[in-house]
Formats: C-alpha cells, structure tokens, sequence
C-alpha cells in the first residue's frame, strides 16, 4: 500500500458492533471477561484500549515498523526509550537536540548513573569517537532542532552494526512521510505526535515503533509498568489527524521552500538555515535521506541580538509567537529563550543557536500571506 493509503486506513476497520466508520472513544477502564483470563483482548485500559489499539497498528503502518506504541506525550516516548538502559550504560548523542530531550538526558537520567556524550552527529568519526564498550544507545534527531543538522543515518547504523547497541531516531521534524528510519537501519523511532502526526495543535502526544519482538516486548512493559499511555480522546485525534499527513506534509514542503527562498532575498537577513536550499551544508544528504525538506525553517539575521529578533516575533501577524510546530497553522519562535531555554547559553553558542536566530514552523495557509507577513516584520 502506498502512503496515502495507509495514512488513511492503516489499523481502521469499520467498529463491528455498530459499522462506525471512525473508531469509537472507548472510554471504559475496564473490559468484561467470560472466565478469569478469558476476554476479548481488552482487561484493564492501560495495558489497552480499544481506540488506542487502531492508532499503535497505523502508527506501525506508517514507519513500516510491525509494532507501534503510543504515549502520552513525545518526552514519555523518550522515557521510555531511556528506561530500558541500565545505570553505567553511556549514550552518544546529537550535539543539536530538542530542549527537552536535552533537559531529561543531563539533568534526569545522568542522575541514574547513565552517562550521555553530545558529539556533532553530522560526522559518524565523532560517534565512533565515543563509543566505549558501555555504550548502549545512539540518540539522533535528524533533521535537528533548531539547526535543521541532518545526520546520515545508513552510514551511522551501518558503522555500528556489529555492536551492541540500538540506533534511535526522533523522527519528529521529517515525519513518516518524509523518512522512516527503520528502513535505514534504525532500531527505534520514535515522534512527539504533538507535533505533524497532529498537526493540529490540539494534542500532545507520542509515539515509539520498532520491528525487532524482543524491544516490543520490553516497550511493552514499560508503557503498561509505568502508565504513560494517552487517552482514549486524544487517540480519537490523532486517528483523525494521521488520514491527512500526506497532504498537510506536500503543503508544508511548498509553503517552506517558499518562504526560506524568499527569506534570502531579505537584506537584514544573514542566513537562512533549510534543508531545502543548495546552500544548506546537509543539502545532498538530505535529497537522498528525505523524501521531501519539511515545514521548518530557521534564520539569522544580520544585527544578531536577542532584540533585533524579538522586535521581529513582536510584528509578526500571520505567524503566532509561540512554542511547538507541526500545526497547519505558522508559528515563530526564539528558541534561545523559549524551547532551547534548559540548555546553558555558552552550549548554545558553542552549537550555533544564535542571539537572533528565529525559528518558523511553516504553517499551510497562502503562502503569499505568510511572505506579506515576514516582510513587514523584518521592515
Ligand atoms: C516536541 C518535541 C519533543 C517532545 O515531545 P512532547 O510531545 O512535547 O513531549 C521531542 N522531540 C522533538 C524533536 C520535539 O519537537
């Protein structure tokens, strides 16, 4: 089946009580059994749930994975992943990183004993570098946030093939239907659902898919041991949100590409940061990996102070000045006070994230209208 398709009808089947065509909310806790042990495949609503089962099976479907696991947020997703590391394992990770991936890497887990080295992914010399025999888990996030840094994740998984490791990949900003890292030779993939796989901005959500049994079964444990599952409401959505990725995705693609090349030709802007452009360092890299360069879009400008980019994200109209991305709405960020706030601003230099450098979540509106915008907010 191709894309689309499944986006559309992976693990929905018409509800065999009624025919309903959407999957119901169940929002029961409890299932009835005809003999202790005997039920329909449903005991207690953490362990599963009848609207949570159709999206785990769609999740699945669209990484080309055989099991998906569902969340209740992208940060329980990671949580997870963690917890199936033990005290004295090591973990390489991207320099440039979600902020919140970051936050939970120094500041929770390495309080457990686990010890994490943030190398430039970008070059698989530097993850060679750091690999001990401890090492456990190679954390990538490709392309990054905010830097949009693309790793080459073949040549990653097929350098540390023959250790004894899992590749993981936050497949966040690429979404499915632009990558599936699990085709490259990852062993996890993981999505803060909250963001494209919404898309909608209504739901805070998060994923895990994986073909291996042996790390199903353990994600298993994990999510009914721990609990961190979503409701039957917001899997309701994202039900509802995943049968339109495929076209949300195409729009953002445009609109993105759109306004990265139109914010070159702005004169107070010194650099725009988008897989899509030639000048892009992990352009080539990126046309092969991706099916498409996604709906962020980053840029300095050339006065690169705080001020210079708030009195921007102050004018903006369009584009709304908040956290997150993924939603068919524009939004605009600062990410060195906002979503990359946890991570000390001497790191942050040291990586790349700028005084001024903004950060835009291209939304599907007219794209004129979000040029318009950008162009009277960077008078
Ligand atoms: C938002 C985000 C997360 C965290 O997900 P939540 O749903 O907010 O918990 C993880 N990784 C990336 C790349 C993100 O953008």
């Amino acid at each position: 089946m191709k894309f689309g398709t499944k986006a559309i009808h992976a693990g929905v089947e018409p509800d065999p009580t009624t025919g309903a065509i959407m999957t119901p909310i169940y929002q029961s806790t409890t299932f009835a059994q005809a003999s202790p042990g005997k039920h329909k495949g449903y005991e207690y609503a953490r362990t599963q749930n009848p609207t949570r089962k159709p999206l785990e099976a769609a999740l699945a479907a669209l990484e080309n994975a055989k099991y998906g696991f569902a969340f209740a947020s992208g940060m329980a997703a990671t949580d997870t992943i963690i917890k199936m590391l033990r005290p004295g394992d090591e973990v390489i990770c991207a320099q440039d990183m979600y902020g919140g991936t970051y936050r939970i890497f120094t500041r929770l887990f390495s309080e457990f004993g686990i010890k994490f080295h943030f190398v430039d992914t970008r070059d698989v010399a530097n993850v060679k570098a750091v690999l001990t025999p401890n090492t456990k888990l190679v954390w990538l996030e490709t392309p990054t946030n905010p830097l949009l840094e693309i790793s080459d994740v073949q040549a990653i998984c097929q350098a540390l093939k023959n250790e004894d490791l899992m590749v993981v990949v936050d497949n966040t900003f690429a979404t499915p239907y632009l990558q599936n890292p699990l085709d490259l030779g990852a062993h996890l993939v993981t999505h803060s659902s909250t963001k494209y796989l919404g898309g909608h901005s209504d739901v805070v959500g998060g994923a895990i898919m994986c073909n291996d049994s042996k790390l199903a079964e353990k994600l298993h444990f994990l999510q009914n041991s721990c609990g961190a599952v979503p409701a039957p409401l917001d899997c309701f959505l994202l039900l509802r949100s995943i049968k339109t990725l495929h076209l949300r995705m195409e729009a953002h693609n445009k609109n993105a590409a759109i306004v990265a090349k139109f914010l070159e030709t702005i004169p107070s802007v010194a650099k725009v940061i988008y897989p899509g452009l030639e000048s892009h360092n992990g352009h080539e890299l990126a046309k092969k990996q991706m099916r498409g360069f996604g709906g962020m879009v980053s840029f300095i400008l050339k006065d690169d102070s705080e001020e210079a980019a708030f009195r921007c994200l102050e004018k903006v109209k369009v584009f709304t000045l908040a956290e997150s991305l993924g939603g068919v709405e524009s939004l605009a960020c600062h990410p060195g006070t906002m979503t990359h706030a946890s991570i000390p601003v001497e790191r942050r230099l040291e990586i790349g994230i700028r005084p001024s450098l903004i950060r835009l979540s291209v939304g599907v509106e007219d794209v004129e209208d979000l040029t318009a915008d950008l162009a009277q907010a960077l008078r």
